[in-house]
């Protein structure tokens, strides 16, 4: 809903609001806010909030420092629980400007909005996405820390089980659902104490300001019922990992652009025109959907993440695929991001490499029913499977060298991003493990 000023005021007067939480994203994905009493809201109304930016990550910095706060008003909410005093808090999400009143370049959610322009102009109305988000239910130690003890013992889609897990995940559902999200699924997922929500597709930019909302709302909700939400990719060795599946469609007006009756699949050549820049592209792509060290832990054989570069319409173990769907939901489903990705710049990305397919016109490699896992590297060869990176240096590396992926990024924020992964492996390969020391103490 586009609220307006005015409405906004008088929901803060009737509800008791006392603190204005304003939302913007770090390059890392991080939500960040800058909370201030309801005395301001005037001065947030009419976009006069300013921070400082240097302690951002992937900002500016500490000689330009200060940053504006543009709210966008269609993200207006109310918090569903109040703070200590039994006030309540709104909440907005923000662009975050410039002291000139410049869209700031550094804002990955300003970067999305530029992409999506770049999108209309190329004729087309909207970049619909779907999230399926997986993660962890851990339950908090006696210090109010997380432990790796899990709440449950169950397993996929189990239904019987009926402990603090399934407990929590309802409870999210309804908390999510009393603040405007229409929940599509939630179960339990195959690892122990994993659980997965799939809210509905929107346009692109609601759906990753969604994505940020909903770690917000697991986050604090796990904390009630004495859990704790973690969203990294491989929390536990030799479990599933947790995968956040990007299905993406096309629009023009009403109209899905990926559907055709007549095609194999139901796929338009505009689909499979948009899925070859996807797999073109998909090296780079992942050091966005796969930006922790602890990403590539998940993608390895076993656990229905995808390691190889290829696409099918059944078959779960390639990076794409196309579920049985009716028109409106005919969609790609790019299985290789996790939910520690920036949902901002992660969609800037695959959306600039679709749509650089279609300019492109060309078609992907054939459809790859056969389990990847089982072939042999030259049969991989022979069909022109490729691997996804198997590392984070990997993947900087293939990002490094895609001056499309960078592009969709700009100058700003490919900048700060390459700069952050790099400091992120520097510090990984520094560290030494327990895996080491129990490996080789002896050898
Ligand atoms: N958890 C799996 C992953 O890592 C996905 C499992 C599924 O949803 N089928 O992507
Ligand atoms: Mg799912
Ligand atoms: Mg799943
Ligand atoms: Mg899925």
């Amino acid at each position: 809903k586009q609220y307006t000023a005015e409405e906004i005021k008088q929901e803060v007067e009737d509800n008791d609001v006392r603190f204005l939480r304003l939302c913007f994203t770090d390059i890392n994905g991080t939500e960040k806010a800058v909370e201030v009493p309801t005395s301001q809201l005037d001065k947030v109304l009419t976009n006069d909030i300013r921070f400082d930016g240097s302690s951002i990550d992937g900002f500016v910095r500490l000689e330009e420092s200060d940053m504006v706060l543009y709210p966008d008003f269609s993200t207006w909410s109310i918090l569903p629980w109040g703070d200590e005093h039994g006030g309540r808090i709104g909440r907005l999400i923000c662009s975050v400007h410039t002291t000139d009143g410049k869209a700031f370049a550094g804002d990955p959610r300003n970067n999305l909005k530029r992409i999506i322009k770049q999108m209309n102009d190329a004729g087309f109305d909207a970049f619909d996405i779907g999230f399926e988000m997986e993660f962890h239910l851990f339950k908090l130690g006696e210090d109010g820390n997380w432990t790796t003890e899990v709440p449950d013992h169950a397993s996929y889609f189990d239904m019987t089980s009926d402990d603090e897990g399934a407990r929590c995940r309802r409870d999210i559902v309804e908390t999510l659902e009393s603040i405007g999200f229409e929940v599509e699924a939630a179960h339990h997922e195959v690892g122990d104490g994993q659980q997965e929500i799939d809210f509905r597709f929107d346009n692109a930019l609601a759906t990753a300001d969604r994505c940020q909302t909903f770690k917000m709302v697991a986050r604090h909700i796990a904390r009630k019922h004495g859990l704790f939400a973690t969203f990294m990719a491989k929390p536990v060795e030799g479990q599933a990992g947790n995968g956040m599946h990007n299905n993406m469609s096309l629009f023009k007006g009403k109209k899905n652009v990926f559907y055709d009756e007549n095609g194999e699949f139901h796929l338009s050549d505009t689909a499979l025109y948009f899925l070859n820049g996807i797999l073109e592209h998909a090296r780079a792509i992942t050091a966005i959907g796969n930006p922790t060290v602890n990403s590539y832990k998940r993608l390895i054989p076993g656990y229905e993440a995808p390691c190889y570069i290829a696409w099918a319409a059944k078959n779960r173990s390639p990076l794409v695929r196309i579920p049985s769907a009716v028109e409106i939901n005919t969609r790609l489903e790019m299985r290789s991001a996790d939910p520690t990705a920036n949902p901002y710049l992660l969609l800037a990305a695959c959306l600039t490499a679709g749509l650089n397919g279609i300019k492109e016109h060309k078609m992907p490699m054939k459809p790859v029913e056969e389990n990847i896992f089982e072939m042999s590297e030259k049969e991989r060869a022979e069909k022109g499977i490729k691997p996804l990176p198997t590392t984070l240096h990997n993947a900087i590396k293939a990002f490094k060298a895609d001056d499309l992926i960078k592009s969709a990024l700009g100058d700003h924020l490919t900048r700060s991003f390459i700069e952050s992964k790099e400091l992120e492996w520097s510090k990984y390969s520094q560290s030494v493990s327990d895996w080491e020391r129990q490996r080789y103490m002896n050898w």
